[in-house]
C-alpha cells in the first residue's frame, strides 16, 4: 500500500553524496504526518545516510525533499515549494519527534 509506493518514490532518487540510486530495502519509513511522509535512506555504494520527507497526496503529485534540515525548510519555502502550512506542519511533526528522531533512526 503507501509504504511500497513511497519506497519505490524513493528509489528514483540519487545519493546526494555519490549519484546512485538508493535501493528499496535500503529506504525506512520513520512515520507520517497527515500527506507528509519522514523517511531515512542510506546508500548502498557509500553509506551515506539522510533524511527525506515527502509530501504525498490522494490528489497530487508527490513531491520528495532530502537533506531535511530546519535550514533547508526555509529555503524551500521560500522557494515556493512548499506553501507556509505545509512547512509548519513539518516544523510540528519534527517538533513532535524531539528526543524520539535518534531513536527511530537507529531502529532496524
Ligand atoms: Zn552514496
Amino acid at each position: 500500500m503507501e509504504e511500497g509506493l513511497i519506497k519505490r518514490l524513493m528509489a528514483s532518487i540519487k545519493c546526494g553524496v555519490c549519484g546512485q540510486l538508493y535501493e528499496i530495502d535500503n529506504i525506512g519509513v520513520l512515520g507520517h504526518h497527515q500527506d507528509l511522509w519522514f523517511l531515512r535512506a542510506s546508500c548502498s555504494a557509500c553509506h551515506t545516510q539522510c533524511l527525506v520527507a515527502a509530501v504525498i497526496g490522494e490528489e497530487r503529485e508527490p513531491e520528495v525533499i532530502t537533506d531535511l534540515t530546519e535550514v533547508e525548510l526555509d529555503r524551500f519555502r521560500d522557494a515556493g515549494m512548499l506553501s507556509a502550512d505545509e512547512v509548519l506542519d513539518m516544523h510540528n511533526f519534527l517538533k513532535d519527534f524531539d528526543g524520539d528522531l535518534s531513536r527511530l533512526l537507529s531502529q532496524k
